[in-house]
């Protein structure tokens, strides 16, 4: 299958090309030529498919032509060696909790794909691959851990000295192998300057090959895809959709998640609404109030996962539906929080449920309160485990009150061990060089 790319002024790639490139020639982003779509028999018995049953039959509509078939189901199985389970939380709301794997956030899926993938097309090639990811907390840690130990690649996360949570900073500072953490002294868009500045160092790229784990990058992107299906099939199995309509709020920064859900649906997936749930970075949202869309700078909030003021995805949602406002609007509605409210829900569902949300997931439960019609059931997207925002989440219900689980305890067990770089490009350039 070939990959083209939003912008649509550079020729389209093979899906190889389009995972190790990332973004496109033309600064656009991948899109599959086409997306394969389920009989509607499919969904009549999919709870009968196991979550990495489903997740193959998925994966083979996207990667079948490219990838071994045999490869491709170790590559799934492989990649999904934990749950994503939907949890009741009240009669009518579910929450889809994405927060089982090493990093106890969604991330997890589509890095340990992306990484299982790029080995496979780079299995026969002699030279390393130096994956480089600036973060400014999260994403360095899924990507680190979806790449640890996989053969012939090496990672360099770059992040701010002094800027990411104890947290997590030892889910990418102490896994050693092939994870090299750069302690930069600066800011995050410092890191991300240097990375950029590498990959378009002609002369460097010569010398070292370079890729980036972006989260635009189609190989972590589309596996998200496989948690809405398995969500779909395990709502069904219990019974609870029976003459309901599924409606799923993602919250969003970025916009992947949705993105991935909403191809789900043009593959034949039953939903019948999907919701973006924001923080008070609201591009999105104003646009499909109005039909505007004014990218700007973030601003900080307590959901900082999404504070993303100019979104990356949007570009695929605007060519998914041909950039037709009132099309993206029926597709799409918007919700908005402020922290005051995500607070106060964050509160309000531990007392009444005993579900404790994290600040993301709060803001998907609270569109559905507001959204729900009399036969709808829905699900919200569980983004991260709420001791990721231990600090932001016990302000709100009270001291002590969130356990650590095994594995983050764990990562805080292990040594720091990282370089440290000043933020000018020469040392860096020739700390890759070594
Ligand atoms: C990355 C992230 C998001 C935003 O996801 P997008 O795909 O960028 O919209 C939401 N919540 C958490 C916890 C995240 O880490």
């Amino acid at each position: 299958m070939k990959y083209y790319s939003t912008n649509k002024n550079t020729p389209e790639v093979s899906l190889k090309e389009a995972v190790v490139k990332g973004l496109a020639a033309d600064n656009g982003l991948f899109m599959p030529e086409r997306i394969g779509k389920f009989e509607p028999e499919f969904f009549e018995t999919i709870d009968q498919l196991s979550f990495q049953e489903i997740a193959f039959e998925v994966a083979l509509r996207f990667f079948g032509e490219d990838v071994e078939h045999e490869h491709l189901k170790e590559i799934v199985y492989d990649t999904l060696q934990f749950d994503c389970p939907v949890v009741k939380v009240t009669d009518k709301i579910y929450s889809l909790e994405l927060f089982h794997g090493p990093t106890l956030a969604f991330k997890d899926v589509g890095a340990r794909f992306m990484a299982r993938l790029l080995n496979y097309f780079l299995e026969k090639k002699e030279q390393l691959v130096n994956v480089l990811v600036a973060t400014s907390g999260d994403t360095g840690s899924a990507v680190a851990n979806g790449f640890l130990g996989v053969e012939g690649i090496h990672v360099h996360v770059l992040y701010p000295k002094g800027k990411v949570s104890k947290i997590q900073e030892a889910q990418f500072t102490t896994l050693g192998q092939n994870i090299t953490a750069l302690e930069v002294e600066g800011t995050f868009d410092d890191c991300q300057h240097l990375v950029k500045t590498a990959f378009l160092d002609k002369e460097l790229n010569e010398k070292v090959i370079l890729t980036s784990a972006n989260s635009i990058n189609v190989a972590r992107f589309l596996p998200q895809a496989f948690y809405y299906f398995n969500a779909y099939a395990r709502l069904k199995e219990s019974g609870v959709l029976e003459g309901k309509e599924l409606v799923v709020s993602v919250p969003s920064g970025n916009f992947g998640n949705l993105t991935a859900g909403l191809i789900a649906a043009e593959m034949g997936l039953p939903v019948k609404q999907f919701i973006a749930a924001n923080n008070a970075n609201d591009v999105v949202f104003e646009y499909l109030e109005t039909g505007k869309y004014n990218p700007r700078p973030s601003v900080e909030t307590i959901a900082n996962a999404m504070d993303v003021g100019a979104p990356s995805n949007f570009a695929r949602i605007l060519d998914l539906y041909d950039h037709s406002h009132q099309l993206i609007s029926e597709k799409i509605k918007g919700f908005r929080y402020s922290d005051e409210t995500i607070r106060k829900v964050l509160l309000e569902v531990y007392h009444e449920t005993s579900y404790l949300c994290d600040p993301h997931g709060a803001c998907g439960y609270q569109s559905l309160v507001e959204y729900l019609g009399g036969d709808q059931l829905g699900v919200f997207l569980e983004t991260a485990h709420p001791a990721k925002f231990t600090e932001t989440v016990e302000d709100v219900i009270g001291k002590g009150k969130v356990e650590l689980p095994d594995k983050l305890a764990a990562f805080m067990k292990g040594e720091k061990q990282s370089i440290k770089l000043n933020k000018h490009y020469e040392d860096f350039r020739n700390y890759l060089l070594e």
